[in-house]
């Protein structure tokens, strides 16, 4: 997600591809083993105590470690990116005591994703320039960086190359978007990706389907690839490339799409997502679809255009009743894409019931939730 409540806004950059790089490489690896320690203890004396190890005493022993010979080489590593693991740490820790996340942090091995985030020190933006420590690297400046930068993170993608993100406080300077009077449910689907309740259907665009045939003949293409071969690192490199640019496609497609919802309607109503029960009836194709990025999305650009965003229950029975009588039809299937009602006889086309039946229980909602 690009932004939150407090007006953060994240730009991000690609790092130009050099030899420098592997300094970069060296840091991630160094916040990576700091992460693992921290997290060893964090365990630890959770395990002795019951008790969990807050940010303060972690921080106080770190100051230590630092100065043991073993641990020497994380003062390569400036002192905010090892406190913003200490930071997220603890982060992770209170999202899984809140239940907003099912795991709690976990170690990270070698070949995870590679990054490390420095705060307002230690870093520095000049043009196409960033300096790092004492290191300048020089990024594709794709815009211009709006507001006051707070962080900087730095990152590896599975591709091999390295990603900066600038996170910035800027303004309350959102402009709403004119009101239209109108509201509509939303129904996501496999065959059209989108049904709104006024009638309109979205399909998923050609692109996206070729790209995800291709996706699959190179996954197909890396499985039969030796073990520790070169060729199956090429093959990897090659997968996770086509994978990166389904979803820059696929995201700007979708941020098209939000923004064109947002302009048309005043109240947007979707379902809550739950995206494992998902999974699991219809297979892998919810997750290449992103439904759950989507609304996201939606939610984002309404709440920043000054329109209303609400989601629905997950667990209401939404393609199951009858928009007409209210009666619900336990015999409907996935395939049956229309049915008639048992009790009334009212003949429903599926998605666009369903969104009509979304339409309905979101303007139930209370208005301070949505
Ligand atoms: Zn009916």
């Amino acid at each position: 997600l690009l932004c939150n409540e407090h007006m953060i806004r994240s730009f991000k950059f690609k790092l130009y591809r050099t030899k420098k790089t592997c300094e970069l490489a060296w840091q991630a690896e160094i916040a990576r083993q700091i992460w693992n320690r921290c997290l060893a203890v964090h365990r630890r004396y959770y395990r002795r105590t019951g008790k969990y190890l807050n940010r303060n005493r972690l921080q106080k022993r770190m100051t230590v470690w630092k100065t043991w010979k073993r641990f020497s080489h994380w003062n390569e590593l400036g002192s905010q990116a090892i406190q913003d693991v200490s930071d997220r740490l603890e982060k992770g820790y209170k999202a899984f005591f809140k239940k907003d996340v099912r795991r709690p942090p976990r170690f990270k091995s070698e070949d995870k994703r590679k990054s490390f985030t420095l705060k307002q020190a230690g870093w520095g933006l000049n043009g196409n320039e960033v300096h790092i420590g004492n290191r300048t690297y020089k990024f594709h400046k794709s815009r211009e960086v709006l507001g006051k930068p707070k962080t900087l993170t730095i990152k590896k993608d599975r591709v091999g190359d390295w990603w900066i993100s600038i996170s910035c406080e800027v303004g309350n300077e959102s402009e709403t978007y004119p009101k239209t009077g109108r509201s509509a449910g939303f129904d996501f689907g496999l065959k059209t990706f989108l049904t709104s309740s006024d009638g309109e259907t979205i399909g998923s665009p050609q692109f996206l389907k070729r790209d995800l045939s291709a996706i699959r003949r190179k996954s197909r293409n890396h499985s039969t690839k030796v073990k520790g071969s070169s060729r199956r690192r090429k093959s990897r490199v090659d997968l996770a490339r086509a994978n990166r640019k389904i979803v820059f496609k696929r995201d700007d497609w979708q941020w098209k799409l939000a923004d064109r919802l947002a302009r048309e309607y005043d109240c947007l109503f979707f379902e809550d997502l739950s995206m494992t029960g998902m999974k699991a009836l219809w297979g892998r194709k919810v997750s290449d679809l992103g439904f759950a990025e989507f609304v996201k999305k939606v939610e984002w650009l309404a709440r920043k255009r000054g329109k209303r965003f609400g989601k629905i229950d997950r667990w209401a029975p939404t393609s199951k009743k009858c928009g007409a009588c209210g009666q619900l039809n336990h015999e409907l299937t996935l395939s049956d894409r229309t049915w008639k009602c048992g009790c009334c006889g009212a003949v429903h086309d599926r998605d666009g019931n369903a969104a009509n039946n979304i339409l309905e229980l979101g303007r139930q909602l209370p208005k301070e939730v949505a």
